[in-house]
């Protein structure tokens, strides 16, 4: 099986898989496929792993007739091309069309891989609307993969955001530094620094994407004082147990990532076959809190349309509140009992 090679095609894949998959053909044609010879090499380790089915093409995602293309309608949210703006003080500002690979569950998978790259006329455009409005104090850099664009482009941006006084906080979205590591060089990340307060929170679904490259480039970030945290979404047959979010968590925080959010899936065309309940979560998180450092215990968050945003979710801890006290449960799931200060029973 071929390994570090990158996979852009049927012919590629049917020559990784060693089979004819001419099958995939129709999938390939309606959602890009496109996965970075990093990822291939991850990949031929475990072929029908964790990493594999976040990036093979699955028949299954022409069956799904249901969803939406853009679920979280942020075209509706979108002042210019390349901005969602959907909270009072934060903007999204997706600066790359594109990744290294393509997720197949993407909730963008309407635009990633299929439009044009995004020029610099839609940076500048962006950038202006950031600079008339001065309620945003904080830039997410999205995409895509914010780090497709060139260190030159993504440099400048920086540099013209840092200019703008009610601009506070950078934040950097991105898969690179668990998926394409060899991206960041040691002259970008001292290149970035100069725009601190830079947060960089990093897309990571699986302890198995966890590679000593990986854990090399994330030392070197947070060395140069970014503040890292984690985002992972909870996809069925990739990371729905307990015990595999466990191993996952546990791990970032040694790496010195906070971890952040796991996102329930959106609810995107094509990605149904990566949908679990809310239920999942629920538990998922139920059996996180207590067994590790509270400070590896990301929230759990759904992302709601039509100006919802996200909403944390949670086991319930409450069973019942009276005038006098409050019933709760453990961690452990054992019952106590909290009585209001001052009140007599
Ligand atoms: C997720 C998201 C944000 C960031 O939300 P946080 O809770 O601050 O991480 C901002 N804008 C949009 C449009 C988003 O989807």
């Amino acid at each position: 099986m071929a390994s570090r090679k990158s996979l852009t095609g049927t012919e590629d894949l049917a020559d990784f898989y060693n089979s004819s998959l001419s099958t995939y053909q129709p999938v390939i044609d309606k959602y890009p496929m496109r996965i970075h010879p990093f990822v291939s090499g991850l990949i031929s380790h475990d072929p029908d792993g964790p990493i594999a089915r976040q990036f093979i093409p699955d028949m299954q995602e022409l069956s799904d007739e249901l969803g939406s293309d853009d679920p979280l309608a942020e075209n509706r949210q979108s002042p210019v091309k390349q901005i969602v703006h959907r909270y009072p003080d934060r903007v999204v500002f997706m600066v790359s069309n594109t990744c290294p690979s393509f997720c197949r569950f993407c909730m963008r998978k309407r635009f990633v891989g299929k439009q044009p790259q995004v020029t610099q006329s839609d940076i500048q455009d962006g950038l202006a609307y950031i600079a008339r409005t001065p309620q945003i104090h904080e830039v997410i850099l999205s995409g895509g993969e914010p780090f497709m664009q060139s260190n030159a482009c993504l440099l400048d941006t920086m540099a013209q955001l840092k200019q703008m006084t009610h601009v506070n906080v950078i934040r950097i979205h991105t898969r690179v530094p668990f998926l394409m590591p060899e991206r960041l060089t040691a002259d970008l990340i001292e290149k970035l620094r100069k725009y601190h307060p830079v947060y960089i929170n990093v897309h990571v679904n699986h302890a198995s994407e966890i590679t000593p490259d990986a854990c090399r480039m994330i030392t070197q970030m947070a060395d140069a004082g970014f503040p890292l945290g984690s985002q992972t979404v909870l996809l069925k047959g990739v990371n729905d147990c307990p015990e595999t979010m466990l191993e996952l968590m546990k791990a970032l925080l040694p790496l010195r990532i906070r971890p952040y959010y796991i996102h329930h899936l959106d609810d995107t065309q094509g990605t149904r076959h990566f949908q679990t309940d809310i239920e999942t979560g629920l538990n998922i998180m139920k059996c996180l809190r207590g067994q590790i450092s509270g400070m590896a215990v990301p929230q759990f968050m759904i992302d709601l349309p039509n100006g919802g945003g996200k909403i944390p979710m949670l086991p319930d801890y409450v069973k019942a509140r009276t005038p006098v006290s409050w019933l709760f449960w453990n961690y452990a799931g054992k019952l106590f009992e909290w009585k209001r200060p001052g009140k007599k029973k």
